[in-house]
């Protein structure tokens, strides 16, 4: 796990804020109760801090889908130029907040990360977006895990962002304790079969990376493996994959088991690949067991811990 305190934006409207246009708020659950003991929240209304107000009118992005504009829907009044004197200023200020993560609010011409609608001058929606201020933030932090509070209802996404936030936090603490050569290589190891379980590809990659030490300037190899490593874990981390590596993970074991303790073992893993039983099962019996055999290298894994157990994030993937 990590340490350091989890710094995460958010569009404030999902902490229950009343800054909607219509003066309401799109308070969610999951991230103020569940999500929220673990993090502090940095809220972010880009409306309301263009100096727009609530309630206002509604908008939407009309003309260029690359580079549209922020209008309102009725008066056809131009945001765009309040909100764009805002972006700079915003975002430099939440540089310096070490952010590891961003959820944002899904379809607002604002906040939305991905299908926002943009419209024709005549008022036809034509094409998909991405709201202005979340469209400059991805630009500036390209490597800071960012979601929609919509997908996260959705187990294997939420799991996969509340991972990625994780593991960016970590390598933020890498980078900002000084890396060393030595540092790097035991980070890229205690994250080996959490890499295994998204992509083997970007691991070997990754591999020969950290292989070159001597070859590239510490601070550049640093950037370029930061770089791969955020890129790996957002490959899909399948079933096939994760039963990959639960059974690599039980070789460096299985000859300390009994016969009738190595056949449970398999079981419970063929169940999880049959789809009888969440992965949570299979790990918690192999957690175990790399407890009480006391497997040194594997219980370093990030793997087996990657975020907190009470968010229960395994539990339904
Ligand atoms: S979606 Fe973004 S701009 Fe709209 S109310 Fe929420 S935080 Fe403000």
């Amino acid at each position: 796990m990590t340490t350091s305190p989890l710094r995460l934006g958010i569009s404030r409207c999902l902490l229950g804020d009343e800054v909607r246009f219509d003066g309401g708020h799109k308070r969610d659950h999951f991230l103020t109760d569940v999500l929220g003991p673990y993090v502090e929240w940095v809220p972010v209304c880009p409306e309301v801090e263009a100096g727009l107000g609530t309630p206002r009118e509604a908008m939407r992005l009309v003309g260029n889908p690359h580079r549209p504009r922020l209008m309102t829907i009725t008066s056809k009044h131009d945001h765009t130029e309040a909100m764009e004197a805002m972006v700079d200023g915003r975002l430099d200020s939440l540089r310096t907040l070490d952010l590891s993560g961003y959820v944002f609010k899904r379809g607002s011409p604002s906040c939305g990360v991905e299908r926002v609608r943009v419209y024709t001058v005549q008022g036809m929606p034509s094409h998909s977006g991405v709201g202005i201020f979340a469209k400059a933030f991805i630009e500036q932090f390209p490597l800071i895990p960012v979601e929609e509070e919509g997908r996260l209802s959705d187990p294997s996404l939420r799991e996969n962002f509340i991972e990625r936030v994780f593991c960016y936090r970590r390598f933020q603490d890498l980078v900002q304790n000084g890396v060393t050569r030595q540092a790097l290589i035991r980070f890229h190891t205690i994250h080996k079969y959490l890499l295994l379980a998204h992509s083997q590809e970007h691991y070997e990659t990754m591999g020969r990376l950290v292989g070159q030490v001597e070859r590239y300037r510490l601070k550049e190899l640093t950037s370029k493996y930061g770089e791969h490593f955020m890129k790996a874990l957002t490959m899909k981390a399948t079933v096939r994959k994760h039963v990959n590596v639960l059974q690599h993970i039980v070789g460096y074991f299985k000859s300390r088991l009994t016969t009738e303790e190595k056949a449970e073992l398999l079981g419970v893993i063929a169940d999880y690949h049959r789809g009888l039983t969440p992965l949570i099962v299979p790990l918690t019996l192999v957690k175990h067991y790399v407890q009480i055999l006391d497997v040194g290298y594997i219980r370093d894994q990030v793997y087996l811990n990657p975020h907190p157990k009470e968010l229960m994030l395994r539990n339904h993937a």
